[in-house]
């Protein structure tokens, strides 16, 4: 089984060391585009005319928006993490403010910037964005309120670890009008927290989700299940005490302990299935807990709104700023440049987007399904669309979701529900949507073979 849906693979080359200082290595790649091979490509210039064009057509009555802003640093990169961030250590007050420099000046020339209307959200993500140092960190978000605006209702959020706060820092963050922080936990578990790099124990951890909540912050937790040397009683354990300090909201991730060239391997299909059992119990923990599936491996109870995560699901656009962050517009979908290429644009006054794809009417239908499936709700006449369009195809696939129990009508006949092995095989049966979008249907014995690797 290959559940398609994780963040983290072990880093191929980099998994026991920090990085070296300076952007250097700033140019691998290590997650591949959510789109790939699906729409029409764009090069790097028409996809930032198409955005200032959305801009002015758009300015009396523009799409509601959030905002996502990546900063690629962190003190050390922990084991598992296969994100676009680097350890930057020694010489960093100059990386910082040069960094600091050419993304103000991205968010302050940015195609979509100085429209009438304020972003829904704002999500600081990387990378941790509070590496930067905190004022350096407040100098960024009063470029972007300067540039975007902000409001009362914008839910202002960043993800971070427990490590980084303290009580000037969670000042300064609700000064800035932070709302919602996402602690990188991982676990609580003190052996596999230090063989991770983690800075804190997990009673610190702990104790600062404690603090947070006082001071007011909505807090969530990130978690990693199936770590070297892990658990059905650690996981048990890290669930309990996350739920009992009042995490309501979870966001969990499989780690996959391979590289991807060794998927077939037994030692891939073993890791595989321990992670399911793992999903399984993680389910059943969540439904005693009444928290539901919002997104791609995110619970949470029915008061979380959650705004960044769940934004594709009220259709709205993304502005990405920084290098590698991906964003979307209309049907426009984009990521940026990496660094130092993205620093070079800037400077240029050029376009810092490197690849970009604009989807059609008939892929729109495909994405808006995949959207609604993410969320887990998928509405009856979303499945009604893509069955007009592709009568025969999706009435197959849809007969397979069924017959496995991956996705199934509910019973008010309004809306179908991706189940727990749905959740699981949320990746494969995105892949089967996309491929009947461009090639003819997957067989039924080929779909077979594709949950079984
Ligand atoms: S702190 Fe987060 S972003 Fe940084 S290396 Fe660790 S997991 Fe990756």
């Amino acid at each position: 089984m290959t559940f398609k849906t994780s963040r983290f693979n072990l880093r191929e080359n980099q998994s026991t060391g920090l990085h070296s200082l300076g952007i250097e290595g700033f140019n691998d790649r290590m997650e591949s585009h959510p789109w790939f091979g699906v729409g029409h490509s764009l090069n790097s210039n028409a996809a930032k005319d198409y955005l200032a064009r959305l801009q002015e057509t758009t300015h009396a009555q523009p799409n509601p928006y959030c905002i996502y802003v990546h900063v690629p640093f962190c003190a050390s990169i922990c084991r598992f993490c296969a994100l676009y961030t680097r350890a930057v250590k020694g010489n960093a007050d100059a990386i910082f403010d040069e960094y600091v420099q050419w993304l103000c000046q991205s968010i302050e020339t940015h195609p979509c910037a100085y429209s009438n209307h304020g972003p829904t959200t704002v999500h600081f993500g990387g990378g941790t964005p509070l590496h930067i140092g905190l004022d350096r960190f407040a100098k960024v978000t009063h470029s972007l309120k300067k540039a975007f605006g902000s409001s009362d209702s914008c839910e202002w959020a960043l993800e971070t670890t427990t490590s980084s706060i303290t009580p000037k820092v969670a000042d300064t963050l609700a000064e800035l009008g932070f709302k919602r922080i996402h602690l990188g936990i991982q676990t609580l578990n003190d052996d596999l927290r230090t063989f991770n790099r983690r800075h804190e124990t997990g009673n610190e951890a702990i104790d600062k989700i404690r603090y947070l909540q006082q001071q007011g912050f909505l807090c969530s937790a990130d978690m990693i299940i199936g770590f070297d040397n892990y658990s059905d009683a650690i996981l048990n354990e890290d669930l309990q005490r996350l739920y009992a300090s009042g995490i309501r909201m979870f966001s969990i991730c499989e780690l996959r302990l391979v590289r991807h060239k060794d998927l077939q391997s037994s030692q891939h299909q073993e890791q595989s299935q321990r992670n399911y059992q793992y999903w399984k119990q993680i389910w059943e923990f969540m439904e005693s807990a009444d928290l539901i599936p919002i997104h791609l491996g995110q619970f949470a109870d029915s008061q979380e709104s959650n705004l960044y995560f769940t934004h594709p699901a009220r259709g709205e656009n993304c502005v990405a700023i920084g290098p590698y962050a991906h964003g979307s517009a209309g049907r426009l979908y984009y990521s940026n440049k990496l660094l130092p290429a993205y620093y070079e644009a800037i400077k240029m006054g050029e376009s810092p987007i490197e690849t970009a794809v604009l989807y059609d009417d008939q892929e729109e239908i495909i994405l808006n399904l995949e959207r609604e499936m993410l969320a887990h709700r998928v509405t009856h006449k979303t499945i009604e669309t893509v069955l007009f369009a592709y009568p025969e195809r999706f009435a197959d696939i849809l007969d397979f979701w069924q017959n496995h129990e991956l996705m199934l009508p509910a019973e008010n006949g309004l809306s179908w529900s991706i189940t727990r092995e749905g959740s699981w095989y949320i990746g494969n049966m995105i892949t089967q949507i996309r491929d009947m979008a461009v090639q003819p249907v997957l067989t039924h014995e080929r779909a077979v073979r594709m949950y079984k690797q």
